[in-house]
């Protein structure tokens, strides 16, 4: 199955698709993740995206579609995937498009994670002191749900024309989540 995960941060996007991934057997792609990786290795990707994170910007489409063609292009996809941190804004949902009809490997559903901004903030914050995330700062959360709000919720729109979205109430335990993702999605598996 192919999925991605969309909502703001906080949202819980990135436990549940950990998660999902043992349950479908499919690999876990979090660009965030990939972009943690480049910035801890020091390469120059990682150094070019490293003060664009931590004030909690976008990085570049180009940087990022780099990258995902890269992933996308590994053995292990073609039984699927879980994306999760991409799309973040309507070019890279085209461009996503344009990647998996070029591969042959179409999506099948997107998955959106709806939190009210209160329950957000208060996450985050636990996530904060838990991990110590260099883009867990006020500003940078701030900074990050705006972004959101502005550049990725219109990629909910998207999927909804094209008939691929999944709305998933994402207030609840880890466990209530999680039985109404996989029951969300069963609709879509291909
Ligand atoms: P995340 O772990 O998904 O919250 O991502 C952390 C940070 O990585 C974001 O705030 C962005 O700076 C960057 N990032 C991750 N995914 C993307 C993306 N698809 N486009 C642009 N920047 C991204």
């Amino acid at each position: 199955m192919r999925l991605v995960f969309l909502g703001p941060p906080g949202s819980g996007k990135g436990t549940q698709a950990a998660r999902l991934k043992e349950h479908l057997n499919v690999p876990h792609i979090s660009t965030g993740d990939l972009l943690r990786a480049e910035v801890a290795a020091g390469t120059e990707l990682g150094l070019k995206a490293k003060e664009v994170m931590a004030r909690g910007d976008l990085v570049s489409d180009d940087i990022l579609l780099g990258m995902l063609e890269s992933r996308l292009g590994q053995p292990d996809v073609a039984s699927g995937f879980i994306l999760d941190g991409y799309p973040r804004n309507l070019a890279q949902a085209a461009a996503l498009g344009e990647l998996l009809n070029k591969i042959g490997q179409p999506l099948d559903v997107a998955v959106q994670m709806a939190v009210g901004t209160d329950l957000l903030v208060e996450r985050i914050a636990g996530r904060a002191k838990a991990e110590g995330r260099e883009d867990d700062t006020p500003e940078a959360v701030r900074k990050r749900l705006q972004v959101y709000e502005d550049s990725t919720a219109p990629v909910i729109g998207f999927y909804g024309k094209q008939d691929k979205l999944a709305r998933v109430d994402g207030v609840g335990s880890m466990d209530e989540v999680f039985d109404r993702i996989v029951k969300a999605i069963g609709e879509y598996a291909s």
